[in-house]
């Protein structure tokens, strides 16, 4: 028997897959250790075969045979998503293989066993590790092992292989043990169409479009117990737990250790042992950002797509897999339910989707008044309403989608504008700090004294970030918290503001994700302009969804709340229909408008971006995928070149298509890479192709 192994390697030149002799008990799905060129690598096993072109003295035996392995459909998957985002195998393959490689030794779990005593004669690191240990509690030992192995034969720690699981979730917002409550009229009536769906071999896909505080996690809490009683696995996909922790703790509560968490501040060994979990079945239910959607669950019944309008689903590096579609295939593939839900659903999803509809809070609430401030003459961040708004409200929460202090910074006498060295773009002076920094390639400087071209002491900030706007609201007398990419601990923050009986929590658009603040009764967006600025076809979607959401977050408890947006554009149709909370006549003008520009839903868009380190070979390379692209008859139109601003000190050229099929336009997009970027005349540029950029 022959099996067909790629390679897990970076390198896109390497296209395997390449036939070893299969040893015996080899499956789709194996990892092996194979002999390559002159080193050894690991690789999955994507097919058998009895026949091979391998001459038979040329063919070899793997070195060994991994005792983890990544289940028959998890390879399937990936090899869709490499095609569906034109990467390769191996790095689709990377997604559903255990984390940390292969190397998968066995994880053990150190405790702090006693403290120790006078007698103990102890070296000083032993003594920090003992130290750490009691501060942390159990965790798992990474490279530490020899030393607390040491420790153990001390009697101080014990070492076990068996997790004593320590979710952050529990600390984070206090896990409160939960009876399920009786369900609202609508809940029951969504829960009703999801258990039918949950009966079928090919369940419609459904879109519970429910208004925050609508009790829309409660549904999928229902959904997945019902999955979970019919013999089924599922999974919930959520943004990003740092800053939406009470989900999970939810989940957490219902199921128990039927739950596997994966996320972010997990250790490698950690990862390792959820990942595990899911794999042998002793875990059934995987909650987790967008990775989790390549959980080694078998028999999978139900994937929930919690806010799915959230740009985080969308992952940066290769492959530029969007986990909600990668979430629709899979469940396509088993069989599963695929439930999307969000308050402000994208137009994509409400239009393909069936749609179960809460319409009302569980407490009855209305959703809080919204009104515009038109800021057409206003100097100053903040409005004078929107001050005198603040000093009423006990709590507030205010969200500017800008970070630091000012965003740009120029001299009064000459002109002169700093700007980043790698990228061209303007450097966000950040005070506190005292430095400007790049936010594309995060290069940094001191803050200037003087100006470095004329010498003038007279050194001008233009625009209001979050941490000016942090100062003003500390100025008019309101404790303030911040949340954004610079602050280090958003859960900590998330939390001080909880805990605080008056205050602003002010930040960037992490302020208005799915956190349940009963007793904020105001909400205030700062330039609502910042987002509908934004050169996208997504601009007006991304503009309504901040306002809705905000609008989400205040007024939740008894005492009600309202919502503040100062803007120039007050009849922008996003802020017109967040302030009728319209989300029906929003989506049905947007879905109008982007059939008559021809923009997603009803076309695909795939960027590409060619950069080197001048800029004609990035546009020549880029000129020649456009002529690729053309003379082989993408079915849609070609956008470009054009040049893009600098980035990590890279030219850059652009190149959009636009195409009606998706399935021949990504086959087209893959085939013009891979024969540009094999031309010798383009040596020295790197190739990005993007479907369906963000
Ligand atoms: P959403 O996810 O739609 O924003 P949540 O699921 O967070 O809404 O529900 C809002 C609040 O209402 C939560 O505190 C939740 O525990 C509570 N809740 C949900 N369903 C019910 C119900 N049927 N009865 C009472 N409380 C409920
Ligand atoms: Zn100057
Ligand atoms: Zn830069």
């Amino acid at each position: 028997m022959i099996a067909r192994v790629e390679p897990l390697t970076t390198a896109r030149a390497l296209r395997g897959p390449f036939d070893y002799l299969a040893p015996d008990g080899v499956v789709v799905g194996s990892l092996l250790r194979v002999p390559f060129g002159r080193q050894e690598l690991t690789g999955v096993v994507v097919g058998l075969s009895e026949t091979t072109e391998v001459p038979a003295e040329k063919l070899v035996t793997p070195k060994r045979v991994l005792p983890q392995s990544v289940p028959a459909e998890m390879v399937a998957l990936a090899t869709w998503v490499a095609a569906e985002y034109c990467s390769t195998t191996a790095r689709g393959l990377s997604l559903v293989t255990p984390p940390g490689g292969a190397a998968a030794r066995p994880v053990f779990w150190a405790e702090l066993r006693r403290a120790p005593a006078e007698g103990d004669r102890l070296t000083d690191r032993q003594r920090t590790l003992l130290d750490d240990l009691a501060r942390t509690g159990p965790r798992a030992a990474g490279t530490d092992l020899p030393a607390l192995r040491r420790l153990e034969g001390k009697g101080l720690v014990a070492l076990h292989q068996r997790a004593r699981r320590t979710t952050l979730t529990h600390d984070a917002v206090g896990a409160r043990t939960t009876t399920p409550p009786p369900l609202t009229g609508e809940q029951t009536a969504a829960l009703a169409e999801i258990e039918t769906a949950l009966a079928q071999d090919h369940p419609e896909r459904l879109l519970l479009h429910g208004v925050t505080g609508s009790g829309k996690t409660e549904v999928y809490l229902r959904a997945a117990a019902t999955a979970l009683a019919r013999g089924r696995t599922a999974i919930i996909l959520v943004p990003e737990i740092a800053l939406t922790p009470q989900i999970v703790t939810r989940f957490v509560d219902r199921f128990g250790d039927t739950v596997a968490v994966l996320h972010s501040k997990l250790t490698a060994a950690e990862r390792r042992d959820e990942w595990h979990r899911l794999r042998t079945g002793e875990a059934r239910v995987c909650v987790g950002p967008r990775s989790a959607v390549f959980a080694p669950l078998d028999g999978v019944g139900l994937i929930v797509v919690d806010e799915e309008h959230d740009p985080s689903y969308k992952h940066e590096g290769d492959p530029r897999y969007d986990a909600r579609r990668v979430a629709a295939k899979r469940a396509q593939d088993a069989g599963a339910l695929l439930l999307c839900g969000s308050a402000t659903p994208r137009p994509e999803s409400y239009r393909a989707l069936r749609r179960l509809r809460l319409s009302r809070r569980v407490d009855g609430q209305h959703p809080p008044p919204v009104r515009t401030i038109d800021m057409r003459g206003t100097e100053t961040a903040l409005h004078p309403d929107t001050v005198d708004a603040l000093a009423a409200s006990r709590k507030s929460i205010v969200l500017l989608n800008r970070r630091g202090w000012s965003n740009f910074v120029d001299c009064r006498t000459c002109g002169h504008a700093w700007m980043c060295p790698n990228c061209d773009v303007a450097l966000v002076l950040h005070r506190a700090g005292g430095y400007l920094a790049c936010h594309h390639c995060g290069h940094r400087e001191r803050v200037p004294q003087r100006c470095t071209e004329c010498g003038s002491m007279s050194v001008a900030r233009h625009g209001t970030g979050t941490e000016q706007l942090e100062h003003d609201l500390e100025q008019i007398g309101l404790p303030t918290f911040r949340l954004d990419a610079d602050v280090r601990d958003p859960g900590a923050a998330l939390r001080a503001f909880e805990r605080a009986d008056r205050g602003v929590l002010v930040g960037t658009q992490m302020v208005a994700k799915g956190h349940d603040f009963p007793d904020v009764t105001l909400g205030v967006v700062v330039d609502a302009d910042a987002t509908l600025r934004f050169p996208d076809f997504r601009a007006e979607e991304r503009t309504f969804a901040l306002v809705a959401q905000l609008a989400g977050r205040a007024g939740r408890g008894e005492a009600g709340g309202k919502v503040l947006v100062q803007t120039l554009a007050p009849d922008a149709p996003s802020i017109a229909a967040a302030v009728h909370h319209d989300a029906d006549g929003f989506l049905a003008g947007e879905l109008a408008r982007r059939e008559a520009l021809r923009y997603p839903p009803f076309a695909t868009l795939i960027k590409f971006v060619c950069s080197a380190e001048q800029a004609a070979p990035a546009m020549a390379a880029a000129t020649a995928l456009a002529e690729h692209l053309r003379s082989s008859g993408v079915p849609g139109d070609v956008l470009g070149p054009a040049p893009l601003f600098r980035l990590r000190e890279r030219e850059r050229a652009q190149l959009i298509v636009k195409a009606a099929e998706r399935r021949p336009a990504v086959v087209a997009a893959g085939a013009a890479v891979a024969t540009v970027a094999a031309d010798k005349a383009h040596k020295g540029v790197a190739f990005s192709v993007d479907v369906d950029p963000q």
